[in-house]
């Protein structure tokens, strides 16, 4: 199979043929049709995360993405609940054991033994890739195979964080929160589906035209970061959450400085180690009540949820950038330069 391949970390990927996997008991075989490309991409390829990078290193991953999207080719050993012919999702959850406290209590997102896409098993920037059947969503007819790749990471996680208001955090739709980092490729879906769980949208991000976009994807207030605290504190007394996206600490510093009483923070977006920490108080904490959620990535049920949402034209993916699979290392390029607004999707 086609597939494009990190021979050295950090240096222009190899588009090369390589044997096909084959799906072992419980998996199946996906013949890929499109690959979303995801900034974790980026540093995946150059080595950025030491332990990741240990890991594929460990399993031998050479090939990454993991917003496949593609059609079922053959079932392993074991398959009920897919078959051939299905067309389904190859997001970053590949698998997970389904016995620990985590996958029983609803969150194999941190399962100990959860396998990951792209960093335990080779990804999807390839003609095909394997998956667990309890892990690859099925997709809806009415949504196309490029749309529905970048919701296979960025769609998910900035659904995972806003449902997390409702099952974590327990806050009432009207009430106002607020979306740090609102015009970005997870920020842009995160304002669109907090509209649709009926919560008044504060989307903040910098600068005049990534603000013009955010007020045109629906949030209620499009706002500056600059006046951002000033604006909640005036306007509501502060908001009941924070959603941050950003991969900034200051992302987190406003988020924090926007809150009201007993309002949440809910982490998403990863600074750079070197950044430092969240600088969160114990003052703070306690003289404010202050709960603190950290959310990542979104399993079968939640991409069903998405896709609802999706199907009623509530969300909707902003994809900027189309392009063949021998094409990813200029992708690549212009991702790491920042060049990319929206997501790129190969099609493959
Ligand atoms: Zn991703
Ligand atoms: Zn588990």
């Amino acid at each position: 199979m086609r597939a494009a391949v990190i021979k050295e970390w950090g240096k222009p990927l190899s588009i090369e043929d390589v044997p096909k996997p084959e799906p072992g008991p419980g998996e199946v075989l996906v013949r890929i049709h499109a690959s979303g490309v995801c900034h974790t991409d980026i540093h995946q390829w150059k080595g950025d995360w030491s332990s990741v990078k240990y890991i594929m290193e460990k399993h031998g991953v050479r090939i990454l993405g993991h917003e496949g999207i593609g059609v079922v080719e053959e079932v392993g050993l074991g398959v009920s609940r897919l078959r051939k012919g299905d067309r389904v999702g190859v997001p970053w959850m590949n698998s997970w054991c389904g016995a620990c406290e985590s996958c029983l209590s609803g969150y194999p997102h941190w399962c100990p033994h959860a396998v990951n896409t792209s960093v335990h098993v080779n990804g999807t920037h390839a003609e095909y890739a394997i998956i667990h059947e309890k892990a690859a969503p099925k997709i809806p007819k009415e949504i196309g195979d490029v749309e529905a790749a970048p919701l296979m990471c960025a769609g998910v996680t900035a659904y995972g964080a806003i449902r997390k208001l409702v099952t974590e955090a327990r806050i009432p739709p009207g009430k106002p929160i607020a979306i740090i980092g609102a015009a970005g490729g997870l920020g842009h879906y995160a304002v669109q589906i907090a509209k649709a769980f009926g919560y008044v949208v504060l989307g903040v991000d910098v600068g005049e035209d990534r603000v013009k976009f955010v007020e045109k994807i629906g949030a209620d207030y499009a706002i500056d970061a600059k006046s951002a605290e000033k604006f909640a504190k005036e306007k509501f007394g502060g908001v009941y959450a924070s959603v941050v996206f950003t991969p900034k600490i200051a992302g987190y510093e406003l988020g924090l400085m926007m809150l009201r009483p007993l309002g949440a923070l809910v982490s998403v977006g990863l600074p750079d180690v070197k950044e430092g920490v969240i600088p969160l108080y114990p003052l703070t904490v306690v003289g404010m009540g202050i709960r603190v959620f950290g959310s990542v990535v979104g399993v079968t049920h939640e991409f069903e949820e998405l896709f609802n949402l999706v199907v009623a034209g509530k969300v909707k993916s902003h994809i900027t950038m189309i392009a063949d699979l021998s094409e990813i290392n200029t992708i690549f390029k212009e991702l790491e330069e920042g060049k990319i607004v929206g997501r790129a999707v190969l099609k493959i």
